[in-house]
């Protein structure tokens, strides 16, 4: 647990959504199992970040299974990660929280974050969908990010180089990458010791 001197600003930080806030392979696996009967496939199986690797399904299947987890229908239906709506909508009383996305298209997943945090205003919502995860450097620079909440860790790898400290937010497609020196988050609880005020109320 960091100590308070090590609290990241809020205006410093910025966030991945998909895996970080967003418990979107949730869904894949519910439409795994209700739209093809993989009715064994759990969300622990997804060991690693390109599926293709890890789960033995045709492509097709496996490009439809995607394709519907990230349309809008599916999008709005994604739980959020436990404790992420509590904790944002106290760092957004400080800073205007910011959200880089991998996604093509921000639209459905700008709609699911002002469903999630109803009482965050939406003026303090922005959302950039940088369309590959490859450009989410350039982006955070110009934005004057210097922590990112992230869970593939070839981006971490690659903002660290380039000097913007990453959080790896732990999830099955990542527990097993080397170590690499990066701060590593287990959950929201653990994320809010980082971010905000000890003894903040969570409302
Ligand atoms: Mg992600």
């Amino acid at each position: 647990m960091p100590d308070t001197n090590v609290r990241i600003p809020a205006a410093d930080i910025a966030f991945d959504i998909d895996g970080v806030v967003a418990d979107t392979m949730e869904i894949f696996v519910r439409l795994a199992h209700e739209r093809y009967g993989l009715t064994a496939m759990r969300k622990e199986q997804l060991s690693c970040y390109d599926l293709r690797q890890c789960l033995r399904l045709e492509k097709d299947m496996l490009d439809d299974l995607i394709c519907l987890t990230l349309d809008d229908e599916h999008t709005m239906q994604i739980p959020p990660m436990p404790d992420a709506p509590e904790v944002l909508t106290e760092l957004a009383r400080s800073a205007p929280l910011r959200f880089v996305t991998a996604r093509v298209w921000p639209e459905s997943i700008t709609e699911w974050l002002y469903k999630t945090l109803p009482e965050v205003p939406r003026e303090r919502i922005m959302v950039i969908a940088s369309g590959a995860p490859e450009i989410k450097l350039g982006i955070l620079k110009d934005l004057h990010v210097n922590y990112f909440v992230e869970d593939r860790v070839e981006t971490c790898r690659q903002l660290k180089r380039a000097g913007i400290q990453p959080l790896l937010f732990i999830q099955p497609w990542n527990f097993n990458e080397p170590a690499d020196g990066f701060i590593r988050i287990e959950n929201w609880t653990r994320l809010k010791e980082w971010v905000l005020p000890q003894g903040a109320h969570l409302g």
